[in-house]
């Protein structure tokens, strides 16, 4: 599982953007971004001018660090889209996108990325009825994804809707919340995804 060592929130400073990395916290005032909106670091409220380089750099930093996902998988999915026909960016983007992880935290049912993968990792996901218990699956139109009927988990995914309720879901998915159900209604397209991102400047970083 992916795994970064520094202070999450850290990351949601250096990046100018709440990532929601932090499950329950991120919803609250204690959010750091709604307290030190800077960049951490003995520089962090000056301003830098990056050259392009940089500037492609943070752009990659900033959707491996959104989708939780690590430098030699990040790179797989940019292959796989590079490859692919159609928008280079926006295939990379999509198939980030179509997580189970991603599908989680972005329904609401999941409180972060990390919530996502440690319901998931213990069994309490299924999609189409089967148990699915990798992080990385990718949906497609017409799944659906459903959680256990045990008690403990129910409980702690609707305390994550409550929690989450305010956020909005993307349009290529639908959520149940009383079945605890999210059907899977399109491909996501580009204004589906939820955070400003140039990722034409992760297509030149890695095309040089
Ligand atoms: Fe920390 Fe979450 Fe706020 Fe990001 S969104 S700064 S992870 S509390």
């Amino acid at each position: 599982m992916a795994k970064y060592k520094d202070a999450v929130c850290r990351l949601c400073r250096r990046e100018g953007a709440k990532l929601f990395l932090k499950g329950t916290r991120c919803y609250t005032p204690k959010c750091a971004m709604s307290r030190r909106e800077y960049a951490p670091g003995q520089h962090g409220q000056g301003r830098i001018k990056l050259s392009d380089y940089g500037l492609q750099l943070r752009e990659k930093q900033k959707v491996k660090r959104i989708y939780g996902v690590l430098e030699k998988q990040f790179r797989l999915y940019f292959q796989a889209a590079d490859k692919s026909q159609g928008v280079t960016g926006e295939i990379l983007l999509q198939q980030l996108e179509r997580r189970l992880d991603n599908v989680l935290q972005r329904s609401g049912l999941a409180s972060s990325t990390a919530d996502a993968r440690q319901i998931t990792a213990h069994g309490n996901v299924k999609v189409n009825g089967r148990r699915v218990d990798v992080a990385s699956f990718q949906v497609k139109v017409g799944d659906s994804v459903t959680i256990n009927n045990k008690e403990n988990i129910i409980k702690h995914v609707k305390a994550n809707i409550e929690l989450t309720k305010d956020k909005g879901t993307p349009k290529w998915i639908a959520v149940d919340t009383n079945a605890l159900e999210v059907k899977v209604i399109k491909l996501p397209s580009r204004d589906d995804i939820g955070f400003p991102v140039q990722e034409q400047l992760i297509v030149e970083l890695y095309s040089k």
